[in-house]
C-alpha cells in the first residue's frame, strides 16, 4: 500500500508514525514545501512545545460535540500514551504536557528521526499544487507538471493559514477549493487584540487579570491570566484565547474586554492599600501597587488621586475591541474544512481514501496544548481507518 501525506508538520508527522507502525510494510511519503520539516514545531509553546493538554476539555475547542465524538472514540488518555508509545519522555505542569527535554527542537529531532527509522519517506522542498485521481482511484500530487504516484490514499495536513513563515501559506487551498470541499473562510486565531482605547502609555506593562469578554448581548469568555499591553493592542495567553472566542463567532458585534487587575482582592481593600501609600508616601503611592507603565497612566488620568476613584478603575477596565492582528502574529486559524466534509474518523465523504489531519479541517483549540493535542487526535481517528487493512496486509503476509 501507498500512502501520500501533504504536510510534515505536527498532524502529517503524526499520522505517518501512527500508520508506518500499524503498516510496517506500507510505504509512506511525506511531501512538504518547506525545506525544514516540523519548521512550526521548534516555533511552539516558546522553544518548549506544548505537546499536549491532559484534560482535552471539549469547551476550549470550537465545536465540542466534535471533539467529545472524537474522544468517545480516542479517549484523552490514549494521547500521552500514544508518545510514550514511541519513547517521547513527557513532563506534566498541571493539565500541560511537555516533552521531558523542554525543548521543541529535542521534540522535533527526536519524532522525525524515529519516523525515518521506521520507515517513512520525507521529500522536502516539495510544494504541492493539486491532486487527481485515475479511474482506478489511484491519486496523484501533481506539481508545475509533474505528476507522483500512484498512491492508494492521500492524507492532507497542509496546515491553514497562520505564521506563515513556519510553512503553513493556504498554498493548497484552491486545490481543495477545486476538487468541491466547502472551506470555512481563514481568520486569524489566538492572535492579540487592537484595542480602540489609546494605550500607548501602558506600552510594555505587564499584569495579572481576570480578563472577560462580551459582544453587545452577551458574555463570551472569562479567564485569568497575564495581559501584555503593546503600543496598539495587547497580547498575552489569556487576550489570544479571548480572540478566538471573540472571532469564531459569524458576526463579531461590537466586542469589548472588561478587567480586573486585581480580581484576589476586594475594591475596599485596594482603596485602604492605596490611602495608606499615599499617606505614607504621597509622591510615589501609586508604585505600590502596579508598575511603573499603569503609574504614568494613572497620573494623566486621575490628576486628582482619589483612591476610590483608582481602585474602581483598576477594578473595572473596560476597553473596546477594533480588531486582531493578522495571520502572522495569530498561532491558529479559525475556520478550515467544513466538518460535514468528512467522516467521524475523517475520510472525505465525496473522495475515498482521502483524509484530512490537523488545522486544515475547522477545528481550533485555545492555548494550552489543545491545538498540538487535536493534530494528534486527528492523526489517531486517521489511523483507525488502516486498521482494515493490517488485517488484509498481514493476511497476504
Ligand atoms: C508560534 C506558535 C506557537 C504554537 N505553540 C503551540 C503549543 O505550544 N501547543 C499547541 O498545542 N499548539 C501550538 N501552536 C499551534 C500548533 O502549532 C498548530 O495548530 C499545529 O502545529 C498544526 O499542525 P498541522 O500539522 O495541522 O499544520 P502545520 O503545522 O501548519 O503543518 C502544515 C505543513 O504543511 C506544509 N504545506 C502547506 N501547504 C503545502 C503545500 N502546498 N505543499 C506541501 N506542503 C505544504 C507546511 O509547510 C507545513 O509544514 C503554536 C502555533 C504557533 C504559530
Amino acid at each position: 500500500m501507498k500512502i501520500a501525506i501533504l504536510g510534515a508538520g505536527a498532524s502529517g508527522l503524526y499520522s505517518a508514525i501512527l500508520i508506518q507502525r500499524l503498516l510496517p510494510h506500507a510505504e509512506i511519503t511525506v511531501f512538504e514545501k518547506e525545506t525544514k520539516l516540523g519548521k512550526k514545531l521548534y516555533a511552539t509553546g516558546n522553544g518548549h512545545c506544548n505537546v499536549l493538554n491532559r484534560s482535552l476539555l471539549p469547551e476550549a475547542y470550537n465545536d465540542p460535540s466534535f471533539i467529545s465524538k472524537a474522544l468517545s472514540v480516542i479517549p484523552a488518555s490514549v494521547l500521552m500514551d500514544t508518545l510514550r508509545s514511541w519513547g517521547v519522555a513527557l513532563r506534566e505542569d498541571g493539565n500541560l504536557v511537555y516533552p521531558l527535554s523542554y525543548s521543541a527542537e529535542s521534540y522535533v529531532h527526536y519524532l522525525f528521526s524515529y519516523a525515518t527509522n521506521l520507515g517513512v519517506h520525507f521529500v522536502s522542498p516539495f510544494l504541492a499544487e493539486d491532486y487527481e485521481a485515475d479511474h482506478k482511484g489511484h491519486y496523484f500530487l501533481l506539481k508545475n507538471h509533474e505528476k507522483i504516484g500512484p498512491f492508494d490514499a492521500l492524507i492532507i495536513a497542509c496546515g491553514a493559514k497562520s505564521a506563515p513563515r513556519l510553512g503553513s501559506d493556504g498554498s493548497f487551498l484552491p486545490a481543495l477549493e477545486k476538487h468541491g470541499y466547502h472551506l470555512i473562510p481563514f481568520r486569524p486565531g489566538l492572535a492579540p487584540i487592537k484595542l480602540q482605547e489609546d494605550i500607548h502609555l501602558l506600552a510594555g506593562a505587564r499584569h495579572g487579570a481576570l480578563v472577560k469578554a462580551f459582544d453587545a448581548t452577551q458574555q463570551l469568555f472569562q479567564e485569568e491570566g497575564e495581559v501584555l499591553f503593546k503600543k496598539d493592542g495587547i497580547s498575552g495567553i489569556v487576550i489570544l484565547n479571548a480572540e478566538s472566542a471573540i472571532y469564531r463567532r459569524n458576526k463579531v458585534n461590537s466586542p469589548r474586554l472588561e478587567m480586573d487587575l486585581f480580581p484576589h482582592i476586594e475594591e475596599k481593600t485596594l482603596i485602604r492599600l492605596l490611602s495608606k501609600a499615599k499617606a505614607e508616601n504621597a509622591s510615589h503611592y501609586l508604585s505600590s501597587l502596579v508598575s511603573e507603565p499603569f503609574v504614568r497612566l494613572l497620573e494623566e488620568r486621575f490628576p486628582s488621586g482619589n483612591p476610590v476613584t483608582i481602585a474602581a478603575h483598576l477594578k473595572h477596565l473596560v476597553y473596546h475591541v477594533k480588531g486582531r492582528y493578522d495571520f502572522m502574529d495569530s498561532q491558529v486559524s479559525l475556520g478550515g474544512v467544513a466538518l460535514n466534509e468528512v467522516t467521524n474518523q475523517l475520510e472525505s465523504r465525496h473522495e475515498k481514501r482521502i483524509y484530512f489531519a490537523g488545522e486544515i479541517l475547522n477545528i481550533d483549540g485555545f492555548c494550552g496544548g489543545y491545538n498540538l493535542s487535536w493534530a494528534l487526535l486527528s492523526a489517531l481517528l486517521i489511523a483507525e481507518n488502516f486498521k482494515a487493512d493490517k488485517g488484509r496486509m498481514t493476511k497476504i503476509i
